[in-house]
């Protein structure tokens, strides 16, 4: 039988009898790394490296019954500056994600935003990584780049995919729809005023417009709470995001 020896990060997704150590694992007849890997439970889309004998080897690569497997997590992404900012497409089980990486700034389809689409073909055409709790959706061949996201709870979860894609430094708070993923433009009060509850229209003076669903947004109590997110993401690790100084000023009050 076939050997594996699963690294890191990628134990959380094996059963637990199988984590941190070597064991032997029947494969189906011809099974390729891919299948026995994924067999196991862990997308192709977690995998970086994998040595055959201790010599890299394709995802592709016929198992043969006396191979002994090293499967090393996929390396994180560069996190430098002028590297483009990933985009996301998050399945419809991680709406809370989606809305989170939206008030950071970051560009993230929901993917029942397009129902009549399948998610794979969206990430295939999109070049968006796939975001989902979803292990089987993960190992569809046509999500080339996605994360299976382990924690539960929505915070958790938004701190995992900070931590991972390297996100905090480059975040834009407020610059984007939370409802619809549109980037924001300011506006000014005559021009959205039929759009706005007579004492916001009163108190407020700055305000961003969304062109894509029509929302209008404004500093106020329900987005002190939004703003404790985003200050609690910045302070990850222990500094502030730089970036947060880009937040349109209605937001700061
Ligand atoms: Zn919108």
């Amino acid at each position: 039988m076939p050997r594996f020896r699963f690294h890191a990060e990628l134990n959380d997704l094996l059963p637990p009898a199988l984590r941190g150590h070597t064991f032997e694992h029947a494969c189906a007849e011809r099974a390729t790394a891919k299948h026995a890997i994924e067999a196991l439970g862990v997308p192709h889309t977690e995998v970086g490296l994998i040595l055959v004998d201790g010599q890299p080897a394709e995802p592709g690569q016929l198992l043969r019954e006396a191979d002994s497997l090293e499967v090393f997590p996929a390396a994180p992404p560069p996190l430098s500056a002028e590297a483009p900012l990933p985009r996301f497409l998050a399945d419809a089980h991680l709406g809370g994600l989606a809305r989170r990486l939206r008030l950071l700034g970051f560009d993230t389809e929901l993917a029942r935003d397009a129902p009549d689409r399948g998610l794979a073909d969206l990430a295939d055409g999109d070049g968006r990584i796939v975001l989902s709790r979803d292990r089987e959706l993960l190992k569809h061949r046509r999500v080339a780049r996605g994360r299976y996201v382990r924690a539960l709870d929505t915070d958790g979860q938004l701190r995992e995919v900070v931590a991972h894609f390297g996100l905090r430094e480059r975040i834009h708070p407020f610059t984007r729809c939370l409802e619809c993923n549109t980037s924001l433009r300011l506006a000014n009060r005559a021009e959205v005023a039929d759009r706005l509850p007579p004492r916001v229209a009163a108190e407020q003076t700055e305000f961003t417009a969304c062109d894509g669903c029509g929302r209008v947004y404004w500093g106020g109590s329900h987005w002190r709470r939004l703003r404790s997110v985003v200050d609690a993401v910045a302070k990850l690790g222990g500094s502030r995001g730089q970036s947060i100084m880009t937040m349109p000023e209605c937001w700061k009050s």
